[in-house]
């Protein structure tokens, strides 16, 4: 798949909450592959780790602290990278948040998840795509999700339905969250029909996979393609070391993905797993 090389050097990729897990794994793959790769984290000593054991493999990258949370950390961010880098070809929004042990459900903090795992992918996509190429189909933004996003996991048919409308807006995603929130608030959560596993971190990949799509029809036929990728039950800190394979096998099936050729890249697609060829319309 990786025969037809049209990126080089000069094709540009972040990736967010890089210093360890699945985003590391994706830095270390891209920049094995030649791409020249900003590795960003929220901490700055462990990001800066990182980036050392991939330099004494020989993988020079480039870093910069991002907390995608907090909005001034992305403003210092993009302000830096446009001073830095002439343009940008590819996004992975990858940093997540669960607070949940493998078979516990809590909401405790379910405004942190929301506010990294969706409003942070979204604040920082929406910061960076002014400075896309855009060269023809060769910007890719890919949002790393989760198959327990997905509308089939809602039981409430009239929560459901505000995703599931064919002119689905950004306004729509926030009132979808907006209404978890406040049944969190309220202590309701439970008996309205809200995602039942890692409810707080589903609703938050279902608003990503919205967002998703969103994006992927403002940009149809305007050079950028935006996709959601889940890499299945992955060995990383967010599962306890659980899982049934390594961040760095995700990692690989994810960088075939954001690395298809121009001809065979699709747009508002949602891969789900390690065979890259199991996709869905989200
Ligand atoms: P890890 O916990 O290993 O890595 C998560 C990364 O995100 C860490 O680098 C973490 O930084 C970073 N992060 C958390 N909050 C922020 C923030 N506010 N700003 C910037 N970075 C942040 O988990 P994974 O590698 O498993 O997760 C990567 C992605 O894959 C997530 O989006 C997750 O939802 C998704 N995913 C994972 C699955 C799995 O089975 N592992 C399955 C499906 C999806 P720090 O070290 O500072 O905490």
């Amino acid at each position: 798949m990786f025969e037809c090389r049209w990126w080089s050097k000069e094709t540009i990729a972040i990736v967010t909450g890089a210093n360890k897990g699945i985003g590391f794994a994706l830095v270390k793959r891209l920049a094995e592959l030649g791409l020249t790769v900003i590795l960003t984290a929220r901490d700055v000593e462990r990001g800066q780790r990182a980036v050392e054991s991939l330099s004494e493999k020989g993988l020079p990258v480039n870093f910069f602290q991002l907390d995608v949370s907090d909005p001034s950390s992305i403003e210092a961010f993009v302000s830096w990278f446009k001073s830095n880098f002439a343009a940008l070809d590819i996004l992975v929004n990858n940093a997540g948040v669960s607070f949940n042990d493998i078979y516990k459900n809590t909401v405790e903090h379910a405004e942190t998840v929301i506010r990294t795992n969706f409003y942070g992918a979204k604040l920082l996509t929406e910061s960076l795509l002014p400075l896309f190429r855009r060269s023809p189909s060769k910007s890719r933004i890919l949002n790393i999700s989760s198959r327990l996003g997905t509308l089939s996991k809602v039981r409430n048919p009239n929560i459901k339905s505000i995703l599931e409308d064919e002119e689905l807006s950004e306004e729509q995603i926030e009132r979808f969250v907006g209404l978890f929130l406040q049944s969190v608030k309220n202590g309701t959560w439970k008996s309205q029909g809200w995602p039942e596993i890692w409810t707080d971190y589903a609703v938050s990949k279902l608003a990503l996979n919205a967002y998703t799509m969103v994006l992927a029809k403002r940009y149809e036929g305007e050079g950028i393609s935006v996709n959601s990728y889940c890499p299945g039950f992955t060995q990383t800190s967010m599962t306890q070391g659980q899982g049934s394979h390594t961040a760095d096998e995700a990692a690989d099936v994810g960088a075939r993905l954001l690395l298809l050729h121009p001809q065979q890249l699709p747009t508002a697609k949602f891969y789900i797993g390690l065979d890259p060829f199991v996709k869905s319309n989200l």
